[in-house]
């Protein structure tokens, strides 16, 4: 192995294997982290260790505690893999070393980036105009476009919250469906909003809002709508609840980390309509675009308040005229994180991401359809990528659950919906076949039988 050449060719060659062998090897790990991490290092070396040394070693031991969650049979946790095109651009990038924050820095982080704004807005049918921030995923992307939404709702009231913070601020009232995502918290409780100072509105049997329980909104105020529940994949009715509340000094946003892509499918999107109507939005590529970790889109239809919430002045910063990354974002100097989301737009067009949405969840209706011919009951409504399975009591669901994991052809989470015990089968993949949706459904069936 000689030099920089032979170890980026030796990189190459242990990726290939790893993604050749991905569809067949079990999809959990062979070995948990406490077992590998001894074996990943002792105490800090003295002396540099040469790079082919520290590459064999990663892949050799590191690779025992891979998960096959790019491969076809992994539903876990809405977990997309990463398509050839998004790969191979992420390497290409890495190699480049681009710091993406100006257009100075990296005139190719700064135009891909302008590129696949404008192709997502378009994807997603959102307001060609609005702000769009690469982050590292949907709870960053929650903070970021919450940042401006707050932004612009105690602005309405005269108050500057980025220059002042939130002293002697009026109250922000923020309501959030009873069914939010847990990071949706995070992100409030990182704005200063606060995790649990919010108001809980009631949702529905598959954890939709329910407009006519609304609370009566003063503003400023915030309103956290879901699109795609992470259980049942429902949608709020955003549409309605936009209608309900609309004010100046209230914001509507739309947490859809990966509901937000059932826009691009011709034959799911009337699930996600009426989302135009919001304000701001929070869509992860990382899921259903299968792009790498971590990436990210915060979108805002306000672009200036965007830019207000991120901007940062100083004396050694360009003075933007065009679309500077660094204002959109909490990130300063970073990767160009949206090259990977314009190589699989770009891979894939319109129609094959559409085809993409549009299959997962036709997988998702097929798992559903054949447990509960199995004689298992399905717990939601299979509307979008999402299926909730219990096999019997709680004990024997959870039983199942591990006892599918274990046996390896596929790999599904457990979860509770409604008071119950349930398996969540999360269909977000490019790779994953009809052909693997029927083996994963005998293997599962298989173990449920011998469970019970
Ligand atoms: C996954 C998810 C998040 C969090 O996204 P990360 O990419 O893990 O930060 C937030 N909201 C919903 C609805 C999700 O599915």
């Amino acid at each position: 192995m000689n030099g920089r050449r032979g170890l980026l060719d030796d990189t190459v060659r242990r990726a290939a294997r790893f993604l050749e062998t991905l569809p067949e090897r079990p999809v959990a790990a062979a070995r948990g982290a406490g077992e590998l991490a001894p074996a990943l290092g002792g105490a800090l070396p003295k002396e540099g260790l040469p790079a082919s040394g520290i590459l064999s070693r990663l892949d050799e031991i590191g690779g025992q505690g891979t998960v096959a969650s790019a491969g076809p049979r992994y539903f876990g946790f809405v977990t997309g893999g990463v398509l050839p095109a998004s790969l191979a651009a992420n390497w290409l990038a890495a190699a480049w070393d681009q710091n993406a924050f100006s257009e100075v820095s990296s005139p190719v982080g700064a135009a891909i980036e302008r590129v696949a704004a404008r192709w997502v807005l378009e994807a997603l049918d959102l307001p060609a105009d609005a702000g769009t921030a690469f982050v590292t995923g949907a709870t960053m992307a929650n903070f970021t476009a919450l940042a401006a939404d707050r932004r612009a709702v105690l602005l309405a009231h005269g108050h500057d919250v980025d220059r002042h913070g939130l002293h002697a601020a009026p109250e922000v009232t923020v309501v959030v469906g009873e069914q939010a995502h847990a990071t949706l918290f995070k992100a409030l409780g990182l704005l200063g909003l606060g995790r649990d100072r919010v108001v809980r509105a009631p949702v529905d049997d598959q954890g939709r809002m329910c407009v006519d329980a609304l609370p009566e909104l003063h503003g400023p105020a915030i309103v956290c709508t879901q699109a795609g529940n992470v259980n049942t994949g429902a949608f709020d009715p955003v549409g309605a609840i936009c209608e309900a509340v609309r004010a100046d000094d209230v914001r509507v946003h739309v947490d859809g980390a990966f509901g937000l892509w059932a826009r691009v499918s011709p034959e799911f999107a009337a699930l996600a309509q009426g989302i135009e109507r919001a304000d701001s939005w929070a869509a992860d590529a990382h899921k259903w675009l299968n792009v790498p970790y971590d990436s990210g889109l915060a979108i805002v239809r306000d672009a200036g308040a965007l830019r207000g919430a991120m901007s940062v002045q100083a004396d050694y910063l360009p003075d933007p005229e065009n679309r500077e990354p660094f204002e959109f974002t909490p990130e300063t100097s970073r990767r160009m994180r949206g090259v990977e989301v314009w190589a699989a737009l770009a891979s894939l067009g319109r129609d094959g991401l559409a085809e993409l949405v549009g299959r997962n969840c036709r997988q998702a209706r097929r798992f559903a359809a054949g447990l509960r011919d199995s004689g298992f009951e399905i717990l939601n409504d299979v509307a979008l990528n999402q299926a909730l399975v219990a096999f019997g009591d709680d004990r024997t669901t959870e039983e199942v659950i591990r006892a599918v994991q274990r046996e390896g052809t596929c790999w599904c989470g457990g979860t509770r919906w409604n008071g119950r015990a349930a398996m969540r089968i999360s269909v977000s993949s490019w790779a994953t076949t009809d052909d693997d949706v029927e083996r994963s459904l005998a293997a599962i069936v298989r173990v449920a039988e011998a469970v019970r």
